[in-house]
């Protein structure tokens, strides 16, 4: 016979735990909710993989990270759930989901039927099979995505000590910059490769991508631009060289794939409206609810419209993944409003941190002073200051950043000289 639960949440990663999180404090221990994921694990703060959980020193290891400790809440533990009348199915792969009939199947065979769903698949790593790069299924080439690749790419780290220490760190943006930081911080040699200009290209200016990289070459990090790897080597079914489109071959015995996500929507293919990727993903109108009225998605599988632009967008970002969670779980326990979301990125790279808010769209300002490692940049857009990127920030300075990216004041003529006074005094 099939379970049958009033509300499911499917994918139980980092915005379940927070769905919970909103749920239990709306709803107390009235449960009415199962929460279905593959992992082995409920829920936990998926960023502290590319961060602490590969430090050489103190590394972090579940249950210390478990939703929603990120996020300033207590940290989420199974009893958690099962005090509060929440049924989180583990280690539960759903391989089928009819929205008609409200059924969704899992790989043991079992039918789960629900009145509301709440998608939360989230992404999965763009990987080196399907560009169709030869050698991609060597072994020693790793992603970065959930606790058993993160384990996975440590036993990989001392696989690569042991065999010569060259690895090879494949993307420019998020997992490429935080994962070649960690390498080297694991006595690794690290090049990195990539086919923009700079790092972070579609964020960083050019002057910023250079504070970076100089810092990153400070710690011993070759930095390749401007190539890509067209096929990888191997000896006795592991990896040993990339060899570049450019012609150069690097010796690798370890290579680190970072090249961006794609949305966990197959299940929903024909059923839901998708957005045309890339960036793709599960349609929602301004209240997380798809094309059908009984299923939500959140996280990072979800393309909302962006109250600031109007814009259907996917943000693949935690916080994103916190407040869509938590906003779904009060829509569907009857308080209903328009998602207001104002985006937000982050990274933490050696003793190195940085926060964006708002909109990078329009003409940059600079400010600060880059060679002393304090510096920042706003965007203006229509004379209107629309969004801050603050390097090495204060807890206040972060604040004050955030609010002016969200009030989006006149800018005006000495905004650089200004700079950070700027955001403090607004
Ligand atoms: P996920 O956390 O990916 O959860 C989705 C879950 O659904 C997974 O457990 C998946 O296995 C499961 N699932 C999928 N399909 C099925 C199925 N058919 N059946 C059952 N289960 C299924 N963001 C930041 O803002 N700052 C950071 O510093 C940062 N660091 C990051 C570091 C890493 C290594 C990664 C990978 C991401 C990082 N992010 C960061 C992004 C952030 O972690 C994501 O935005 C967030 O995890 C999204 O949450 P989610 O629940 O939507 O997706
Ligand atoms: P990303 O989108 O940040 O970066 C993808 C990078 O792939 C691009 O910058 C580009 O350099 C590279 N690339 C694209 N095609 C390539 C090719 N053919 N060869 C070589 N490089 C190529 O994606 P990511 O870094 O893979 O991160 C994956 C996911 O994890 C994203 O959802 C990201 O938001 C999330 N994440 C976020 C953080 C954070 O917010 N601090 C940290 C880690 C991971």
């Amino acid at each position: 016979m099939a379970k049958q639960y009033k509300h499911v949440v499917l994918g139980g990663g980092n915005a379940a735990g927070y769905f919970a999180r909103e749920w239990v404090a709306r709803n107390g221990a009235k449960g009415e909710l199962a929460i279905i994921g593959d992992e082995p694990y409920v829920s936990y703060e998926r960023p502290a993989l590319s961060k602490a959980y590969l430090f050489p020193e103190a590394p972090a290891r579940l249950p210390g990270f478990h939703s929603c400790v990120g996020g300033g809440g207590e940290r989420q533990l199974p009893e958690f759930y099962a005090q509060h009348g929440i049924d989180y199915l583990t280690n539960t792969k759903v391989t089928a989901v009819d929205v008609a009939t409200k059924q969704l199947t899992t790989a043991s065979g079992d039918s789960i039927t629900y009145d509301k769903l709440v998608v939360a698949t989230g992404a999965r790593p763009s990987t080196l099979v399907d560009f169709k790069t030869p050698g991609a299924d060597l072994k020693g080439v790793h992603y970065l995505r959930n606790v058993a690749d993160a384990d996975a790419l440590i036993a990989a780290i001392a696989d690569c000590k042991a065999a010569g220490g060259k690895a090879v760190a494949i993307g420019g943006g998020y997992i490429g910059l935080e994962c070649a930081a960690a390498l080297a911080l694991n006595g690794l040699d690290v090049t990195m490769v990539f086919p923009e200009d700079r790092f972070m290209a579609r964020l960083f200016t050019p002057d910023i991508a250079a504070f970076y990289e100089q810092f990153y070459a400070g710690k011993g990090i070759k930095i390749v631009k401007g190539d890509v790897v067209s096929s990888l080597e191997g000896a006795d079914g592991k990896v040993t060289a990339a060899v570049l489109k450019g012609g150069a071959k690097l010796e690798a015995n370890l290579v680190l794939v970072g090249v961006g996500a794609r949305p966990n929507t197959e299940l929903f293919a024909g059923q839901l409206e998708l957005l045309a990727g890339p960036p793709g993903g599960i349609k929602t109108d301004e209240h997380l609810r798809t094309s059908n009225p009984d299923v939500y998605a959140i996280g990072d599988v979800a393309a909302f419209p962006l109250k600031l632009t109007g814009v259907t967008t996917r943000q693949e970002h935690v916080t994103c993944c916190r407040q869509t969670a938590a906003h779904a779980a009060a829509e569907l326990l009857g308080e209903s409003k328009p998602f207001d979301y104002q985006p937000f990125f982050y990274s933490r790279v050696f003793n190195l941190s940085w926060q964006f808010y708002g909109l990078s769209e329009g003409e940059v300002v600079q400010f600060g002073d880059v060679s002393a490692g304090k510096f920042g940049a706003f965007w203006v857009q229509g004379g209107k200051v629309v969004g801050a990127f603050l390097e090495s920030g204060s807890p206040e300075e972060n604040a004050a950043i955030k609010k002016v990216a969200q009030a989006q004041p006149a800018a005006p003529a000495d905004l650089a000289q200004q700079g950070l006074a700027f955001a403090l005094a607004a």
